[in-house]
């Protein structure tokens, strides 16, 4: 059994339900203990009804959703939205490290493709190898389907920089063109914080890998 963590005594006069929901909003991404504090009391004041909505929410996102069958996006079905549109363009494949890069590539309503999830990008540092992202499925795909273009649209720092080549050094035998996002985008930049306006020029702008 997993041991539970210790709560936080350093306020002791706060109720133990509410120092539970600090402790756990304070474990958030961008979430620091006075946010915590905050978001714990704006819920204790909130109707019963819309804290229910709320934690049921929370527990669906996991119960309700897998992922796509061909591109590793998000899905509450077999596959995902983009891969059953019949309108998108089946030629091109982006590849992005993360589902919520989509969203971002999305947004600029430019991109008409296809998109490949890797789930990570290859980082020695971090012991995560090729084999640890979704490359081999990408090459599955590939191999049958009649894909024209691959962009690498993996971020811009070293880990993304470094995924891009190992990809584009994999693909080069397939005939396959390989773009990859540029100008605009500066090192460093993580897709999903990227704006609409450089995203869009970054993958206007995409140059031959
Ligand atoms: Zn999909």
């Amino acid at each position: 059994m997993k041991e539970k963590a210790p709560l936080d005594r350093s306020f002791p006069s706060t109720a133990e339900p509410i120092q539970k929901l600090v402790q756990e909003f304070s474990k958030l991404p961008g979430i620091g203990p006075k946010s915590a504090q905050r978001l714990a009391y704006f819920l204790l004041r909130a109707p019963e009804e819309q804290n229910r909505l709320l934690a049921e929410a929370i527990i669906s996102v996991k119960q309700q959703t897998s992922l796509c069958i061909i591109c590793f996006n998000v899905t509450d079905t077999d596959t995902c939205l983009i891969c059953r549109n019949q309108e998108r363009d089946r030629t091109k494949v982006c590849i992005v490290e993360q589902p919520q890069d989509i969203l971002a590539l999305e947004h600029t309503r430019i991109y008409k493709g296809l998109y490949h999830v890797l789930h990570g990008a290859i980082s020695p540092t971090e012991g995560v190898g090729s084999n640890d992202i979704r490359i081999r499925e990408l090459m599955d795909r590939l191999g049958g389907n009649p894909v024209a273009e691959i962009i690498l649209a993996t971020n811009t720092n070293l880990e993304g920089e470094q995924t891009a080549m190992y990809l584009s050094r994999l693909v080069a035998h397939l005939g396959i063109k390989v773009t990859r996002l540029a100008r605009g985008l500066p090192f460093g930049t993580e897709l999903e914080y990227a704006d609409d306006v450089t995203l869009t020029r970054a993958l206007e702008g995409r140059q031959e890998f």
